[in-house]
């Protein structure tokens, strides 16, 4: 609907002879999903949300000639029902510090020249001229910046150790093969602005000397890749990729690989294997990527977020990014808020912050008024927290000592009336789907552990289930090759752990 709502807003101010003084462009998301579409009026800074094709018209002669607001387009703030005009307003925004996500909902993802204008390309301009690679790698492990695919590893040991690694040829891979269910951090940052990606990709490729980076991309999200194409083909016009950046004498260039769509090739090892062609499995490690890995070279594997980060901590200094957040998560983490909650979508919030001040204040708590039992962070791979943890700063080792891990962002809030053995059911069913088949532990073992859990949610488990639960799933974690099936069961641990009384309900009731 807003491709529709452009082309009538510049249609009309067209036909009312105004082109020359208004018009309408199309931005990134702006991550209020559950009020979109969203209009915003420059300079005034009115922030207008669930806007309809047939608003246009009243937001043309109201707001554009008449100057005034149109009251029912403001969002209304649900705990004093008044309208509030600006984004800074709202309680969606107000605890949200946006890094990674700081261009999209502001400029046209396909053009160049307003991400330019808005500092873009300036960071790479400066380091391929005036730094080394091993200055540039020093800047990063600086700021604290962890890989946000959900790993955590430093981004400037991992830079360092691909500059040490001495070989002919490197590369760089940029991993946008976000799989978890309900998260859409990455397809949102390369939809709202992929030239952060490009140009973090061609710093990563100065800093650890690869003239030649990969992003590895799902073929399921065709308008990122399709912005990512217009993006690389600008910054191709630019001399800003390719020979010659600038003429610095520094080469970089950039190639798209689609994924089909596979989990598991979000894991690097997979991932590479992949992009050679082969069956994407996971392989052990060592060796590391960074020692051996695309065809055998030395290999940078990031996601899109931590890419995301890369251009503004060279812009702002490390020692800025490494002010906000926690003393060993630094920085920002983007989450996809979904399930049992008002507000559904895409925020970023500072590390340290709680997960209630999450669910209630930016999230405007549980939908219908129901009471909140709770949320899993880490996707398939992580686990529930409950009401008793809901006060832990998040960062990457408090939620792991909590029970789930930080991942690459998927949030999903769960209400009174979930239940569960259902809920790690969901995930197991996906693991299982996604399982590579390639050790016996997680093709096997997971699938008997899907097996048993249906059999509880349909009314036919036995007491004896319990135990068999805890015991495949302890067997499955310390035997399974790669990290798909080591945490595929925490879903069914942690809510047996915190909600044992449910799987119990099922088996005792028979329902
Ligand atoms: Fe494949 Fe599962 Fe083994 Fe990972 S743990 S390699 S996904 S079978």
């Amino acid at each position: 609907m807003s491709r529709e709502i452009v082309a009538t807003f510049n249609e009309e101010l067209r036909k009312q002879n105004l082109a020359g003084m208004a018009s309408c462009h199309i931005t990134g998301c702006f991550g209020f999903c559950e009020k979109g579409p969203i209009v915003k009026v420059y300079p005034d800074d009115v922030f207008y949300t669930e806007v309809k094709v047939s608003d246009v018209d009243e937001i043309i002669a109201k707001h554009i000639i008449g100057g005034e607001k149109v009251e029912r387009l403001l969002f209304e703030d649900p705990k004093t029902n008044t309208r509030v005009e600006t984004q800074h307003d709202m309680d969606f925004y107000r605890k949200q510090n946006r890094i990674a996500l700081r261009n999209c909902g502001l400029i046209d993802p396909e053009k160049i020249e307003e991400y330019i204008a808005n500092d873009g390309y300036l960071a790479l301009a400066n380091i391929i001229t005036t730094m080394k690679p091993i200055d540039v790698v020093n800047v990063m492990k600086e700021s604290g910046l962890r890989g946000r695919g959900g790993g955590g590893f430093p981004t400037g040991s991992k830079w360092g150790m691909a500059l040490r690694s001495v070989s002919d040829k490197k590369y760089m891979i940029c991993n946008a093969d976000e799989g978890d269910p309900g998260a859409f951090m990455d397809r949102s940052i390369l939809e709202g602005d992929p030239h952060s990606v490009i140009e973090a990709m061609a710093i990563g490729g100065y800093a650890i000397g690869a003239r030649h980076g990969v992003v590895y991309i799902r073929a399921e999200y065709p308008l990122a890749i399709r912005r990512l194409r217009t993006a690389m083909e600008q910054a191709k016009k630019y001399n800003l990729l390719g020979k010659n950046i600038l003429n610095s004498g520094f080469d970089f260039d950039l190639e798209i690989k689609y994924g089909a769509g596979a989990f598991v090739c979000g894991e690097e090892t997979a991932l590479i294997q992949s992009i050679e062609g082969s069956r994407g499995e996971p392989v052990s490690k060592p060796p590391y990527p960074s020692e051996s890995g695309l065809f055998g070279k030395p290999t940078c594997v990031n996601n899109v977020e931590t890419l995301a980060n890369v251009p503004v901590i060279f812009q702002k200094g490390p020692q800025w990014y490494a002010s906000i957040g926690t003393e060993h998560s630094k920085g920002t983490k983007v989450f996809a808020l979904a399930g049992k909650i008002n507000n559904v979508g895409l925020v970023e919030v500072p590390m340290g912050i709680t997960l209630r001040e999450i669910i209630y204040e930016i999230g405007g708590g549980i939908k219908g008024g129901h009471a909140f039992k709770a949320v899993q962070t880490g996707g398939p791979s992580g686990g529930c927290i409950t009401e008793q943890d809901l006060d832990t700063p998040i960062d990457y080792e408090s939620l792991s000592r909590i029970g789930s891990m930080m991942g690459s962002g998927g949030m999903i809030v769960m209400d009174e009336q979930n239940c569960m053995v259902d809920i790690a059911k969901f995930y197991l069913d996906f693991t299982v789907e996604e399982s590579c088949g390639k050790c016996t532990a997680c093709r096997v073992g997971n699938k008997r552990l899907l097996e048993i859990i249906t059999r509880i949610t349909q009314g036919k488990g036995e007491p004896e289930d319990l135990d068999k639960l805890k015991t495949l799933s302890e067997t499955i974690k310390d035997t399974s090759l790669c990290g798909l099936g080591q945490t595929a069961p925490n879903p069914v641990l942690s809510t047996m752990k915190f909600f044992e009384e449910e799987y119990k309900a099922h088996i005792l009731d028979k329902r």
